[in-house]
Formats: C-alpha cells, sequence, structure tokens
C-alpha cells in the first residue's frame, strides 16, 4: 500500500516511510491510497475466526508485503495481548471497554503496534532511532510501555510537571531502560511546542535522528480498528445492527472505525461524542470549521479544539458533508452532565464509568432516543479508560467504589526518576546532544 500526503496527493510514500516520517513534510496527514475491501464471506462468518486472523486481515492490506507474515503476525501477537470485553450494561446498551492494556487506556493498542513495525523497520540500521514525545498524560505511558525494550530505539518523553495524575506520572517515570522521562517546568503546551521546534531543527537532526510517536502516525491510527471488529464479533449473534459511540479528542480512534466501515465492515451509525471542546458538532451544525481554544475539562484527554485526523473522515467521504452526515453524528456534553451520568450508571446498573466513557454513553443513549427504538440495535460506547486513571477528578461519591486493577498497584511503590528542565527550547537541545 501506498500513501499520499492530504496537503498534496502527488507525494507518495511507502508504508514504512509513513511510519518512519510520521507526518509528510508538507505537514500533510498520510492516507492510503485505495480502501481495500474486506472479504464478505470473511466478514459473514467472522464468529468463527481468531482474534489475530481477524486482526491480520484488517490491517495487512495497508502493510503489504513491506513486513513479512511471520513478522507482522507476531506483532500482532503482542499488540492484542490481553483482552477486548464487551459488558452489557443495560438492555443493549455496551461498553467495549479498551482499558485492559499496560497503561489501562486504549492507546496501548496503536502505541504497541507502531513500537512492533519501528523496531523491524530499524532492525538493520545501526543508528539508534529517538522517539520524541509530548504528552498532557495518556500517549506518554503508551508510547512508554510500547516501545520499551524495543532494540534501536529510545524514548524521550515530556511532561509538563505537576499536571499529569499521580498514576500517570509512574508510568512515565518508573520503566526507565531506553525511557527518559523529562519533567518540564511549564505546560502541555510548552512541551508540544519544545517538541514541534526540535523536528524543525536541522542541525539537532544531524546529531541525532528523531521520530515521532504521534496520534497521527498511520502505525497508531490503523490498529484502532480492531476494536469495531472485535466488538462486531461479539455482537453479531445477537445484534442485528450496531451503533458506535466514541469519545473523541484527535479523532483517530473514531476515523479508524470508520475506515473499518468503509471497507465493509456493517455499521449503522457512529457518534463522535465530545466535551465542551466542540469544534467537530458545530462543524456537522454549520458546515464552518471553526477551532477556537482548547478548553479545560474533567475528561481531559478529549481536551482538543483542533482535532488533527478530522481531515481523514473528510477524505474518507470525498469531503462531502451531506454523505457524513448519513453516517456520523456528533454531540457535546459539559463535566455537569459527565458526572451525573458517572454517579448514575453507578446507582442503576454498578457500572463504573471513567469521564470519557460518560461521554460516550452520554452521546450514545442521546442519539439512540432521537432514533427512537430499534430493535435488534446494539449501541456500544467505547470506555477508553479506566476509572482509576482519573479517580483524582471522579465524584466524591465514587472515589471509594474505584477499584485499582492489581497490575498497577505496585507502580505506586516505584520511585520515580525524571530528568527535570526548564520549558526552554535551549534546554532540550543541549540534552538530547548531550545523551
Ligand atoms: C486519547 C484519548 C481519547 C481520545 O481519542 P482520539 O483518538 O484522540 O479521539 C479518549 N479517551 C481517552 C481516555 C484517551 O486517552
Amino acid at each position: 500500500m501506498k500513501y499520499f500526503s492530504l496537503q498534496n496527493k502527488q507525494h507518495i510514500v511507502s508504508f514504512e516511510e509513513a511510519v518512519v516520517q510520521g507526518l509528510a513534510p508538507d505537514k500533510g496527514l498520510y492516507f492510503p491510497e485505495r480502501i481495500p475491501a474486506f472479504d464478505k464471506a470473511f466478514l459473514d462468518d467472522i464468529v468463527n475466526k481468531d482474534d489475530l486472523d481477524i486482526a491480520y486481515a484488517a490491517i495487512q492490506p495497508f502493510v503489504g508485503d513491506e513486513i513479512p507474515a511471520a513478522v507482522l503476525k507476531q506483532i500482532i501477537a503482542d499488540t492484542l495481548s490481553f483482552p477486548f470485553p464487551l459488558v452489557n450494561v443495560e438492555d443493549n446498551i455496551y461498553s467495549l471497554e479498551l482499558f485492559h492494556g499496560p497503561t489501562l487506556a486504549f492507546k496501548d493498542v496503536g502505541a504497541r503496534f507502531m513500537a512492533g513495525c519501528l523496531g523491524y523497520f530499524r532492525r538493520n540500521d545501526s543508528r539508534p532511532v529517538t522517539v520524541l514525545v509530548a504528552t498532557s498524560g495518556d500517549t506518554g505511558g503508551a508510547v512508554a510501555a510500547g516501545f520499551y525494550n524495543v532494540p534501536g530505539v529510545r524514548v524521550v518523553i515530556l511532561y509538563p510537571s505537576g499536571k499529569v495524575s499521580t498514576l500517570q506520572e509512574k508510568q512515565l517515570t518508573t520503566l526507565n531502560g531506553n525511557i527518559t522521562a523529562l519533567e518540564i517546568a511549564g505546560t502541555f503546551d510548552d512541551c508540544q511546542r519544545m517538541v514541534k521546534t526540535a523536528f524543525l531543527d536541522a542541525e539537532l537532526q544531524a546529531h541525532c535522528l528523531l521520530t515521532s510517536a504521534n496520534s497521527i502516525n498511520v502505525a497508531r491510527w490503523l490498529p484502532q480498528m480492531f476494536y469495531y471488529l472485535l466488538a462486531y464479533k461479539q455482537l453479531m449473534a445477537k445484534h442485528r445492527d450496531v451503533v458506535f459511540s466514541v469519545p473523541s479528542g484527535n479523532f483517530g480512534n473514531i476515523c479508524a472505525g470508520m475506515m473499518a466501515a468503509a471497507m465493509g465492515l456493517p455499521v449503522k451509525h457512529f457518534v463522535a461524542s465530545t466535551n465542551v471542546n466542540d469544534t467537530v458538532p458545530r462543524f456537522m451544525q454549520t458546515g464552518a470549521y471553526t477551532p477556537g481554544k482548547a478548553t479545560a475539562t474533567l475528561s481531559n484527554a478529549m481536551d482538543v479544539a483542533d482535532p488533527s485526523n478530522f481531515v481523514r473522515i473528510l477524505e474518507l467521504f470525498a469531503n462531502s458533508l451531506p454523505a457524513l452526515k448519513e453516517k456520523l453524528t456528533s454531540m457535546s456534553f459539559g463535566d455537569a452532565d459527565t458526572v451525573t451520568t458517572m454517579e448514575q450508571v453507578w446507582r442503576e446498573h454498578q457500572y463504573m464509568l471513567d469521564p470519557h466513557g460518560a461521554v460516550g454513553y452520554l452521546g450514545l443513549k442521546k442519539y439512540l432516543s432521537a432514533a427512537g427504538p430499534v430493535a435488534n440495535t446494539a449501541g456500544v460506547f467505547l470506555e477508553t479508560a479506566h476509572p482509576v486513571k482519573f479517580a483524582d477528578t471522579a465524584p466524591v461519591s465514587l472515589q471509594d467504589k474505584i477499584v485499582t486493577p492489581e497490575r498497577v498497584q505496585s507502580l505506586y511503590d516505584l520511585e520515580k526518576q525524571s530528568v527535570e528542565l526548564p520549558a526552554e527550547y535551549n534546554a532540550l537541545k543541549q540534552w538530547l546532544t548531550a545523551n
């Protein structure tokens, strides 16, 4: 498969180039040259298929012959080494739990898949590559865990001091090995600005080979198709139709689901549920794309004003708003509704939502009630993070009911190791050159 830049369709690269570069030199996102189609017989028989074979069928056309089948199968097996349970919360409403990976959020899948691909592409190169990433919390942990011990790759993560949760900081700062956490005396925007400056600095690049593990990388974006296929497999015995509601920030996750649908996965409708950062819901109403400034919310992994993957969704629909509206509804919810929903779902169903999942649940319920009762339709919201990741800000009435999974309990006892730096680009450059 070849990929083109959404800024310039004449700029065409291989899968390897798209993965190693992340973003095209003209700053465009890469997009596959054609949309592959699922084999209909395969989908009809999906209940009898192995999860790993389903994932392989979905991703192989995007990789082509650039990674040998046996290696790709191993990367998939490493990526999907934890469960993706579909939990029936009430009636026809299901939670697709994507938080059973090492860092308790769905980003583990994309980060692990990308780490496997990059590790393979770098296998014969003696020059180590530095993955440089800025994080507001979840991405850094997933990238650190995904790239931990991958040969030939070192990971440098910038995070804003005092602005990530306790558990998130432990995930960033306790692995060590090929992972270094730079604790920046500033905000997430400072971290992001420092990273962006590094990617534009030719002098630094002559010194060390830099790459990004940003969510726009095709190797992080595309494997998210797996969630939708695995959910469909679990549902199709009982339901005729499925509606997915995806709590969305940068719109990478939902865009992967829409790609799977474009390939033939029968999905009746998608709901993009956002917090008050409502650029896309407003666009769907008015046709005007006017991102403002991001507002801080309880579902902070979705505090994005200008979602980078939305251009990919538009591309899937040939930039036609009427065509997009037939497949996608987008709705925005505030923190007050989020909290009320978390409390209500616990009270009525003893199911613990995290703030992101709560936004997804709200969008799903609102869409289904507006659509009217449809027999046999399953509504699925994606539960993108474990509630414990956001326990610090959970409603007081729920805090003592959130259970910490055993596999992260030991993290709290490990000693944090970080390098403290001021929020200045020169400090980063100096550190990268010296280390
Ligand atoms: C990153 C993240 C999201 C948003 O996903 P996008 O693909 O950026 O839309 C939602 N929930 C959680 C918990 C996240 O970490």
